[in-house]
């Protein structure tokens, strides 16, 4: 059913109400009709993908000048959004359409983003990033994956974890060590997957939830990459690129979480108001209002610091590391305690996977996890205090 938020973001505006509707649409009747299966079969086909790219949906805040749509973080926020309302997961949104291509933007040489941003906005080529490794994923320094130039290729080898869209991708941004020297040691690496022999997906990964996305092993076996597709075209200006990249990613995880703690909210309310038990509603017990209140008011509270940053970006006007963490471990943890007092109003109902309150919450948990663990965020919150 279409949720339409009772909110609207002071950042809005008759453009990006255009694109809301374009996203709503999008989701609606693209994306929720395969929903079941892809949560089912790990993925999604790639018929999506063309279908968003055909929309408009994808490279949204790549300038023009380099094939994109010359938007905003204030686009890209809209889709997330409306992702969320949908109770979606199973289209890879945040990680594929918006992180992966931004790691792309920002590290590439001109001549490697002109090569490849087209594919990528028309939804052809799907991108996956490869850092985890098994024995690495906070800590990115002891990241193990080796890559030797031998001539004019690089021969790597190594093994990589949790990379979202590894079976479904064809193109895999790969961070692979150059030198010893710590962060500086690591260079990223452009690999066709499909075309490139060693490049190999061990297992697709049963997870509690986000189960529509295919969340990888893939093994390195002496893959062998031209040396032309050394991201950036020099060695170690793998990480030192990122940062405005991480920070937007962080960003996206709160967009993320705090419309999905809106869209819990909301139908709980509902459901509440229709219940009958004990001779009324379960809306008219005092206990239901008051935690429906203290869920509403965190998810408004979270919602006016995400609405304050999109603002600041808007503006021109810097958002700092520990900006962005706190907007990520707070309001995923504020999405997990909401989806959580929500699904409790259910009772048994919330427990059964094809009610959208359990979607919620099996998906809400890793954004906890990936994106930087939230631990990870209050220790860079702490930096500055
Ligand atoms: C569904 C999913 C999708 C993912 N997609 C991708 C992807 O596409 N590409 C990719 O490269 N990676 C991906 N990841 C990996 C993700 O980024 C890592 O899981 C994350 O960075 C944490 O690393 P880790 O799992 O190795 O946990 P570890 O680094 O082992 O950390 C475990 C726990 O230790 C604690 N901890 C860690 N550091 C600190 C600290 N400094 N202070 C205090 N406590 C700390 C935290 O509680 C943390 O949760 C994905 C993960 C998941 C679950």
């Amino acid at each position: 059913m279409t949720f339409v938020s009772k909110h609207r973001s002071p950042w809005m505006n008759e453009e990006l109400d255009i694109l809301r509707q374009t996203a709503k649409r999008f989701f609606e009747h693209h994306v929720a009709p395969l929903d079941a299966e892809a949560r089912r079969k790990h993925g999604i086909g790639p018929e999506v993908w063309l279908k968003a790219g055909e929309m408009g949906l994808l490279g949204m805040s790549i300038p023009e000048d380099l094939g994109g749509h010359g938007g905003t973080f204030a686009h890209e926020a809209v889709v997330i959004e409306e992702q969320a309302y949908a109770c979606n997961t199973s289209f890879g949104f945040v990680p594929g359409a918006f992180n992966a291509p931004a790691v792309f933007i920002n590290t590439a040489t001109r001549e490697q983003a002109l090569k490849w941003t087209p594919d990528i906005v028309a939804g052809k080529v799907i991108l996956a990033v490869g850092i985890t490794e098994p024995n690495m994923g906070s800590d990115m320094k002891a990241l193990r994956t080796r890559a030797v130039r031998q001539g004019d290729k690089y021969i790597i080898n190594g093994a990589k974890t949790f990379m979202t869209h590894g079976q479904q991708a064809n193109v895999c941004l790969l961070a692979a060590r150059t030198s010893d020297e710590g962060a500086k040691g690591i260079s990223l690496f452009l690999i066709e997957t499909k075309k490139t022999p060693g490049f190999n997906v061990a297992k697709v990964l049963d997870k509690i939830g986000q189960n529509g996305l295919d969340t990888c092993e893939v093994f390195l076996d002496n893959v062998e990459v031209p040396a032309k597709n050394l991201i950036g075209g020099v060695e170690g200006k793998g990480f030192g690129q990122l940062i405005d990249v991480f920070i937007k990613e962080r960003l996206s995880i709160a967009v993320f979480a705090i419309a999905s703690a809106e869209r819990a909210v909301e139908m709980t309310i509902e459901h509440a108001k229709t219940r009958k038990m004990f001779g009324q509603t379960l809306w008219d017990f005092q206990n239901t209002r008051i935690k429906l209140a203290e869920c509403a008011s965190e998810a408004r509270v979270g919602r006016a610091y995400i609405d304050s940053l999109i603002l600041r970006i808007l503006n021109g006007g810097e958002v700092t590391m520990a900006d962005a963490a706190t907007a990520k471990w707070w309001c995923s943890q504020k999405q997990c305690e909401i989806v959580d007092e929500c699904l409790q109003l259910f009772g048994g109902y919330g427990y059964m996977a094809e009610y959208p309150i359990a979607q919620l919450f099996m998906d809400a948990r890793v954004q906890k996890i990936y994106g930087g663990a939230n631990e990870v965020m209050k220790e860079l919150v702490a930096r500055n205090l």
